[in-house]
């Protein structure tokens, strides 16, 4: 039978809606929803090729265990809970409940319970040791609101801004904010044509460079210096919203001073940029009415990222880049609850240095979150509170951690490695004693709540109007098939290890008033996903029933919201000069500028549109321009090497080398090497760079260059060198 209906991609934070056509039950053809108000059919080939991923030759129906001689059995669900969970009461027995560790990767976002059911568990064994891929990501993104303070009402949208400036991200390829995620490109486009300024601070000229009013193309690891210069120039000038500042902002004295070295000249020559351009920059940022400014992943993946999200923070505070009392609020919520804020300021609160430590490298908790970078070494570390069991939810360590050689003798170390996974050809689980087989994102329900509450994750994520999408299960499973989703793993092992879970909702925008929401767990009769969601839901401005009955999405308009005044003697104000942000800026204005000396090129991250992470790899279809990840350079560099494209070259850091397949890009500036994360053979089986591509986590340490507080190590911006092959 042939059928078609609605659903959700959840391949990537972007949620986009999708039109599913069946033949039995099973997607023969995704598309996108031209129809759709917000996305306007938008999809990318990672959405689309679902089809070839619900019945993968890869994929597992049912779970596996790695046997003592390598080989692997199929057992069934129910099995594999019965044995997980009692290793890990004996393992929790013998050396306490912080041997237990769980890894929550990229995956884990899109999914609403999987978050809240681990953490329930975690917190129902007694365990803090929760790791996600936030420290190795963006964590700068969590630290500088701790220590800046943030905007009740939230920030001005791009959907009605004049300028945004754009700082190591792409969100054409990478839709990871910036320019929203629902459809990326026609929305730059439409802002570009209507009259918006788009200010590009990247090495790249990429998508977004080519559309850009300004394009600041640097030596890559600069960002930090170039925000300085920018913010010297807003302050020299007088550019800045003085009323916003003498109302709402305080340290603008101490800013002034740090920023002070940060002089044009002085910017230039350090970043290689035109000084007329940096000044061009800050003007057209602080002179226009209203704008934005994001950061992406590999400024958060160079030095100095906390920094680097701090200084766009105090950016748009000098320049009032926030909501306004009496100004209407774009998305008052939908699924979450309803959001009347005022115009007033959250106080900076502890960035680190409290909760769990880790036993390596004096780590705490921080706003990030557990440095994952310490993990392994937590894994290898004998004594008290070392770890034993692993729990990986979505992710992919062994190809995503920095330092590969030191991960793969970490998960080699475990007494448990349990992966949750949907296919089996993640390397990591080749090392799993247990993979969990699980349902596949068309196979369980999806709501778009987790997109919604990522408008308080940075500026120009979510939705800037008040949207919705529930979409039920839209691929039906083979006979026979054995699957679960990640919340039912472990929902099973707590029963199992006769243990309650208790779910607590607190969403960012209500934790400064009130305890969190609780839901208990009925823990002799499981709960289906419709359940959990209603129970995340609960409070939202719009029923999930009501979102349930559009199940193609809708603007879910209601009255008008307006930002509300502040209280009054409110005294909070945003924190534009924390001593510590100031004194990284005084040590970057007196490094060495010899430090690299012998590593004449930087290499640094970047997103392939047709792969997310190690995600699509094996499907040809994805991969058929090239199986790897080639090693992007400027043309002039390769001419300058005697190189040509398709040529091998070995590519070398301070910590390790790699080989790489040169490809010429117009637009790289000279000097950079430009590669994605999470490609590379098997590191025990190792494979042509032409087959699998390089591993570039294998040019990072885990112990030198490591930012003090998210653990995150040198993962861009890395000073290599380029040897023949
Ligand atoms: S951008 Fe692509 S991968 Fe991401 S949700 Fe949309 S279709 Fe899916």
């Amino acid at each position: 039978m042939q059928d078609t209906l609605h659903g959700i991609c959840r391949s990537c934070a972007a949620m986009c809606p999708i039109v599913i056509d069946r033949e039995d039950g099973v997607p023969t053809r995704i598309i996108g929803d031209k129809h759709n108000p917000v996305y306007w059919g938008y999809t990318c080939i990672k959405g689309r090729e679902m089809v070839n991923q619900v019945r993968h030759p890869d994929r597992l129906f049912s779970s596996i265990r790695r046997e003592k001689d390598g080989s692997f059995t199929s057992i069934s669900s129910a099995q594999a809970m019965d044995e997980v969970a009692q290793k890990l009461k004996r393992i929790i027995d013998e050396h306490g409940p912080r041997a237990v560790a769980t890894y929550a990767g990229t995956y884990i976002f899109t999914y609403p319970a999987t978050q809240p059911v681990s953490t329930a568990w975690m917190n129902a064994i007694g365990s803090n040791m929760m790791f996600t891929s936030n420290t190795i990501d963006q964590p700068g993104k969590s630290i500088a609101p701790a220590l800046h303070g943030t905007w009740q009402a939230g920030p001005q949208v791009f959907d009605d801004a004049d300028t945004w400036l754009l700082v190591g991200v792409n969100p054409i390829v990478a839709h990871s904010g910036g320019v929203p995620n629902q459809n990326p490109a026609k929305r730059l486009k439409d802002a570009v044509e209507r009259g918006m300024k788009v200010i590009v601070i990247d090495p790249r000229r990429t998508e977004c460079a080519e559309r850009a009013f300004v394009h600041l193309q640097p030596k890559p690891g600069e960002d930090g210096a170039i925000l300085a210069g920018m913010i010297r120039v807003i302050l020299k000038e007088q550019l800045f919203d003085a009323d916003f500042v003498r109302a709402n902002v305080q340290g603008v004295d101490a800013l002034a001073q740090a920023v002070e070295p940060y002089t044009p000249d002085y910017v230039a020559a350090r970043a290689q940029i035109p000084a007329d351009d940096l000044v061009l920059a800050a003007r057209t940022y602080a002179q226009a009415e209203r704008g934005g400014a994001t950061a992406g992943t590999g400024p958060n993946m160079a030095p100095h990222g906390n920094l680097t999200e701090y200084l766009l923070l105090c950016l748009m505070s000098i320049c009032g880049r926030w909501l306004k009392a009496g100004e209407r609020v774009p998305n008052p919520g939908v699924l979450g609850p309803s959001f009347a804020p005022r115009a007033q300021a959250n106080a900076p609160w502890p960035a680190w240095g409290y909760g769990e430590k880790l036993r390596v490298r004096g780590f705490t908790d921080a706003a990030c979150g557990l440095a994952t970078s310490a993990l392994p070494d937590e894994i290898l570390m004998p004594g008290d509170g070392q770890v034993k069991a692993l729990i990986s939810i979505g992710g992919n360590p062994l190809m995503a951690w920095p330092d590969q050689n030191k991960t793969l003798k970490a998960l080699k170390a475990l007494d448990l490695f349990v992966c949750l996974d949907i296919q089996k050809v993640h390397n990591s689980c080749h090392l799993a004693d247990y993979t969990i087989a699980c349902k596949h994102s068309l196979e369980s329900p999806a709501m778009t709540l987790p997109n919604e509450m990522l408008s308080y994750f940075g500026t120009g994520f979510g939705f800037s109007v008040p949207y919705a999408q529930y979409a039920p299960p839209a691929a039906a499973l083979p006979e026979g098939a054995d699957v679960v989703e990640e919340w039912e793993f472990f929902y099973g092992i707590a029963k199992r290890m006769q243990i309650a879970l208790e779910i607590k909702v607190a969403y960012s925008w209500t934790t400064t008033s009130g305890e969190p929401r609780r839901y208990r767990f009925d823990m002799e009769n499981k709960p289906d996903t419709d359940e959990l969601f209603e129970a995340l839901c609960d409070g939202g401005r719009v029923p999930l029933a009501t979102v349930k009955s559009e199940p193609q999405g809708r603007v879910f308009e209601g009255e008008d919201v307006f930002v509300d005044g502040p209280e009054p003697g409110r005294e909070a104000r945003l924190q534009v000069g924390d001593a510590t942000m100031c004194a990284e800026l005084a040590a970057i204005a007196g490094e060495r500028e010899d430090k690299d000396a012998g590593f004449p090129f930087r290499l640094i991250s970047r997103r392939l549109h047709h792969v997310m992470n190690t995600t699509g790899r094996n499907n040809p279809r994805q991969m058929r321009k090239q199986r790897y990840n080639p090693a992007y350079m400027n043309p002039g560099d390769l001419v300058a090497l005697g190189l040509k494209d398709g040529d091998e070259v070995r590519i070398a850091s301070r910590y390790g080398e790699i080989p790489g397949i040169v490809e010429a890009e117009e637009g790289i500036r000279s000097g950079v090497i430009s590669m994605s994360h999470c490609f590379g053979p098997d590191p025990e089986n190792p494979g042509p760079v032409r087959e699998f591509g390089s591993n570039v986590a294998l040019l990072s340490s885990v112990e030198h260059e490591v930012d003090p507080y998210s653990g995150i190590p040198r993962m861009s911006a890395i000073p290599v060198r380029v040897l023949m092959a």
